[in-house]
């Protein structure tokens, strides 16, 4: 579907302790990502002031005030993994979940949720309510509808209707794309069409596959994936594809860190000068680290978008947005601007 001018996509992937949780013992999250809360608020700001439209697709269990409310808001039907330790549930009942935001703040996130919400520009978004993976053995798609159900119900208790998902650890699992309009959600982050990322990540994966995703956060291996959209289909969510996951600064790999601004900045150039999409993606901890070089990297980001804006037109949007525009509705003017999909089905019909 051809498009006037580039588009230029970010969206985060917004999960505190739940996203890490199987991966890295508590300890070291909160040695190493206590700041994390301040950085969130630190890129809002960039954010604001550079007019970048975002997408934070945050994690179901983050909007809920009390543990009370938490363990009355998950789904009565819940993930049966082969492998026990991807589930987040013993760990919710094992006690070391706080009671609520102000005395466990690696946990709960409504403070963070609203002061994105009062943002400009800025949408939240699921990234399932346990930060589910679509791939891996044992779950199924009853266990996932029951999943999503829950964060939907979690968001629009707090007002918030959620319309696009960002898939945990990017599981896209093909048959459970169908799920997704029906509980209002019209737009899903996909892959780049690539070996090395077309199926998302996994613990599984092998050493060879993670050695050259870092390499090319560096070196273009892989190609910008930035693209032009697919024509809607009624009924089907609309896949914005990855381009590039903005990877924290790594200290072994100093050497190479001018390459890591050049390959994004190069990617954005070519998408703005086909007039195609570039995505963006990463976790606000991957913003994390003592000197400032992860934010200091974004700013330098959002200069040279502004840059490709004055040149080539191009725009920011996040992915409501843009599966709006796709969908034709009318030019994106108010910040909270919303519409059911429901009303958009009609529409489509009429
Ligand atoms: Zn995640």
């Amino acid at each position: 579907m051809p498009m006037n001018q580039g588009q230029f996509v970010i969206s985060m992937d917004l999960e505190l302790y739940w996203g890490l949780r199987d991966i890295c013992p508590r300890s070291h999250y909160l040695k190493h990502f206590a700041v994390e809360r301040e950085t969130i608020k630190k890129v809002l700001g960039l954010f604001e002031r550079g007019g970048i439209h975002a997408t934070w697709a945050t994690v179901g269990l983050m909007f809920f005030e009390s543990k009370e409310q938490m363990l009355r808001g998950i789904p009565a039907k819940l993930p049966v993994y082969q492998d026990a330790n991807l589930s987040p549930y013993p760990h919710l009942a094992s006690g070391e979940v706080g009671a609520d935001e102000q005395t466990d703040s690696s946990h709960y996130g409504l403070s963070l949720i609203k002061r994105i919400e009062e943002t400009p520009y800025q949408r939240v978004s699921t990234h399932t309510f346990s930060h589910y993976y679509c791939l891996e053995a044992g779950q199924d798609s009853a266990e996932f509808q029951a999943d999503l159900r829950a964060a939907v119900r979690a968001a629009k208790r707090q007002g918030i209707q959620l319309e696009s998902i960002v898939f945990p650890r990017n599981q896209v699992n093909p048959d459970y794309l169908k799920l997704l309009w029906p509980e209002g959600i019209r737009a899903y982050r996909g892959n780049p069409e690539h070996w090395l990322y077309k199926r998302g990540y996994s613990t599984g994966d092998s050493l060879l596959r993670r050695a050259l995703r870092l390499m090319d956060t560096y070196l273009n291996l892989s190609g910008f994936h930035s693209y032009t959209l697919a024509e809607p289909q009624l009924g089907e969510p609309i896949n914005l594809p990855a381009s590039h996951f903005l990877r924290s600064y790594s200290r072994k790999l100093a050497l190479l860190e001018p390459l890591r601004l050049r390959r994004i900045l190069r990617g954005m150039t070519h998408a703005a000068r086909n007039n195609q999409v570039y995505h963006l993606w990463c976790h606000p901890y991957n913003l994390v680290d003592e000197q400032g070089r992860n934010l200091k990297l974004l700013e330098e980001i959002l200069a040279h978008y502004k840059k490709l804006q004055s040149l080539y037109g191009m725009e920011s949007r996040n992915m409501e947005e843009l599966s709006d525009q796709i969908l034709g509705a009318a030019p994106i003017r108010e910040p909270q601007f919303r519409m059911s999909p429901v009303v958009r089905t009609g529409e489509l019909n009429a």
